[in-house]
């Protein structure tokens, strides 16, 4: 009994520690230990440190309890155990919240919306759409939205779950036969936040209980917050009155990020982490993908992983090792583009990559930037190596000058054109 005891407490302090931090951990978890009495509980030393992580870390501690496959309680060590209260909310992501959430161009439009709904009961759009491709931060201002509302408002009923979570909740409800309790449950929530609602999209009975539960909603002016991957009308499956219904309120998109958002992205996740790391690299990896956040944060933590693991220091060179398999065969196929760009400019790669500042030599180096960036969308940095190791914030000002260029002249534009045409 004693050894499981152990084992259990030590898998579950395994399993929470890095999510929280080494030194958090030490201060919270250092005195901690298990116990059981009906079922096990997480005893601290006193009320004050139990307090506190119930406050702070039950997410966490629920959810590595739930990947050992055992519910768990907090208490004091040594005393009768006390309870925790039974709280009616869910608790949201310490991590998916406004502060954290960076803005630019592409999702402000969203931003905005949500922090509006977030603190204002009042109703001001119903419900609120949002809509954009996996790994733009959907269930991240999902999160967000409900973490704060849940804050300024404990009093009021919050539930956020995934369209895939509610269909299999009515499902389970169904062969429960506890169909009201379902309904009840979602009925009276004041604010419910469905993520990823194309799921839903050909499920026709699990859509005809949220479209009752929907009007139902909006009747009693309670706020509804949907993501989806499309807009209201395409999303694939879902009947026409719903559709149409979704788009009600207002309807927001999220876009790609913008290279500037990507690169302030990663360096918040990267002081997050409690790295330093170089512009430079900061760049390289904010080229890896230009279409998901996820991606890139998932690129920033192998290379800052492979640095600690290592006990190497993380440079450029590390990055581009650890990350090469990201960037397919591209550099390959880049090579082949720049030289057949500089048969059809009629100027030797040697000149290109050499420093003249001649204005010929120097459009020459703007087109094959511009076109190497646009047609293989290799890095700065990795163009900066191939016309001959220059500084990648020169590369990306070539490109800013190419893209100038050919808006306001247009014999540079008729040249940068065809040259597109002959290399694709
Ligand atoms: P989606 O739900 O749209 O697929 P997520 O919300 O899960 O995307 O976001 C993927 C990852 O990218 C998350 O770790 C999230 O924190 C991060 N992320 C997305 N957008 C931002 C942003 N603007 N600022 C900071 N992190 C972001
Ligand atoms: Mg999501």
């Amino acid at each position: 009994m004693e050894k499981a005891h152990n084992e259990i407490l030590s898998a579950l302090l395994t399993d929470i520690k890095p999510k929280i931090g080494e030194d958090a951990f030490k201060d919270w978890f250092g005195g901690a230990d298990i116990q059981y009495n009906n079922g096990y509980v997480l005893v601290f030393p006193n009320k004050f440190v139990s307090e506190w992580v119930g406050n702070h870390y039950l997410g966490y501690i629920n959810e590595s309890a739930e990947k050992i496959g055992i519910s768990i309680k907090i208490g004091i060590i040594n005393q009768q155990i006390e309870v925790q209260k039974e709280k009616s909310n869910q608790k949201f992501s310490e991590d998916y919240t406004f502060e954290n959430f960076v803005v630019g161009k592409s999702n402000e439009m969203a931003y905005e919306a949500a922090k509006r709904i977030a603190s204002n009961t009042q109703i001001v759009f119903n419900p609120l759409f949002i809509y954009g491709n996996v790994g733009l931060g959907k269930t991240h201002l999902m999160n967000a939205i409900a973490h704060y509302r849940a804050k300024q408002f404990p009093e009021q009923k919050i539930a956020y779950l995934s369209a895939e979570k509610f269909m299999t909740s009515f499902i389970k409800a169904i062969q429960q036969k506890s169909v009201m309790g379902f309904k009840d449950e979602f009925r009276s929530v004041d604010m419910l936040l469905i993520d990823d609602f194309q799921f839903l999209g050909s499920k026709e009975a699990t859509q005809e209980e949220f479209f009752h539960t929907f009007n139902i909603l909006l009747e009693q002016k309670k706020q509804l917050i949907i993501s989806a991957d499309q807009p209201p009308s395409s999303l694939p499956g879902v009947e026409a009155r719903l559709s149409s219904r979704l788009g009600w309120g207002l309807v927001v998109d999220i876009h790609p990020p913008t290279f500037e958002l990507r690169v302030s992205i990663l360096k918040a996740k990267a002081e997050k982490l409690g790295v330093e790391i170089e512009e430079e690299i900061i760049h390289y990896i904010a080229e890896i993908s230009r279409n998901s956040i996820r991606e890139l944060e998932g690129a920033l933590i192998r290379v800052v992983k492979q640095s600690e693991w290592m006990n190497i220091p993380l440079t450029l060179t590390l990055a581009e090792t650890v990350l090469q398999n990201f960037q397919n065969s591209k550099p390959k196929n880049a090579e082949e583009i720049l030289k057949k760009m500089c048969k059809l400019m009629e100027m030797e790669l040697e000149t290109l990559q050499g420093s003249s500042r001649q204005r010929p030599i120097v459009r020459a180096r703007q087109k094959a930037v511009y076109l190497l960036r646009s047609l293989t969308g290799i890095s700065y940095t990795q163009i900066a190596k191939m016309i001959g190791n220059k500084d990648h914030t020169s590369i990306m000002y070539a490109e800013t000058q190419a893209k100038k260029l050919k808006k306001e002249d247009p014999i540079f534009q008729s040249e940068i054109e065809k040259l597109e045409k002959e290399l694709k």
